[in-house]
């Protein structure tokens, strides 16, 4: 069956020329409004011909670090530094951002396992639904800018993933390293099929994914990674003018070639990691202690390494519960083919 158009409206127009501010418009219609829309902001900066580069945040509400560069750059970019057209929108997920929280607080939607979408489903397939149909296919590379979020803090590297198409993975690794992060690394996603990640690669299009922090907030730090990579990626696919900037030390290629790399909890309790992200990891050594919160007295029960690597991302909150991801352990390769 083929699917009806979706009810998302752009109040921008793609193919003009110029510096437009405006929003994707999803009709709503609850107790607080009853003919309503969720006002999803984009800007689009278009100069005469040349490639389209889609630059998303808040894809998860409470990744900070990527909303926060593209509200930046979105106030910044003119028409006159850039060949082609820059669609930002700094907050895929609107309704996720506004309530502070990685899914929507219409609906509870987790945007980034609601893809492909569906016109006629919740708010957040909606959402995917239009970006999957409508934004993807205007585009020729994409940047998802992730982070933790409230529960996660991970090393920042730029992200692509294991491709059927040869030359479409390599573009998109290329693409990944030049975000010029101090890491960068081949993924391995515990639950693919419904994510935005997908839906663009399916469509033959370049597709990059970072980490960048976590914790619920942003840094200094973390930002300057972000906006630097932002402007690094515009100027690696051609939209913007300038030498990609690398970090001052030398690039780490990081892979995740399985789930064992992920570490879950199997109690629940007081988290104790035993190393800070990046440090390196020896298989078996302990790198967690989760301490029973009932009662004083107990040893802890002890994580330990199952390869070795470095620590690239943990859990961030000091309370675990039973399968929360503690810490995801990387491995350190020679380069990135
Ligand atoms: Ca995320």
């Amino acid at each position: 069956m083929t699917k009806r158009p979706s009810p998302i409206s752009a109040t921008v127009d793609f193919d003009a020329d110029g510096v437009q501010h405006g929003f994707l418009k999803l009709p709503i219609s609850n107790d607080e409004s009853a003919w309503g829309a969720v006002m999803i902001p984009i800007t689009v900066v278009k100069n005469g011909e040349g490639p389209t580069a889609l630059l998303t945040g808040g894809n998860h509400g409470d990744e900070y670090e990527g909303i926060t560069a593209l509200m930046k750059l979105a106030s910044t970019l003119e028409a006159t530094d850039v060949t082609g057209r820059v669609i930002i929108v700094p907050m895929m997920n609107t309704p996720a951002v506004m309530a502070g929280k990685r899914t929507s607080g219409l609906d509870g939607g987790n945007l980034n396992r609601s893809f492909p979408g569906d016109p006629d489903g919740s708010v957040t397939e909606k959402i995917a639904d239009y970006f999957t149909r409508v934004m993807v296919p205007m585009s020729d590379v994409v940047l998802d800018l992730h982070s933790g979020g409230r529960t996660l803090d991970i090393i920042p590297f730029g992200a692509s993933h294991v491709l059927e198409d040869a030359d479409q993975q390599r573009q998109a690794l290329e693409g990944a390293k030049a975000f010029g992060a101090p890491y960068a690394m081949m993924m391995f996603e515990l639950d693919a099929e419904a994510l935005f990640d997908t839906a663009v690669e399916r469509q033959g299009k370049i597709f990059v994914a970072t980490e960048l922090g976590g914790g619920g907030t942003s840094t200094p730090e973390s930002l300057a990674i972000t906006e630097r990579g932002v402007r690094n990626f515009l100027i690696h696919y051609g939209l913007i003018e300038g030498r990609v900037e690398m970090p001052a030390e030398p690039q780490v290629y990081l892979d995740m070639p399985d789930a064992s790399c992920y570490v879950q909890s199997e109690h629940s309790g007081l988290l104790e990691l035993t190393l800070a992200l990046g440090e390196p990891v020896e298989r078996g050594q302990v790198i967690a202690r989760v301490y029973d919160m009932t009662r004083s007295g107990t040893p802890p029960v002890e994580y330990r390494a199952e390869r070795s690597g470095i620590l690239a991302a943990r859990r961030f909150p000091a309370q675990v519960n039973m399968g929360d991801t503690i810490a995801v352990i990387a491995e350190v390769v020679e380069s990135l083919a």
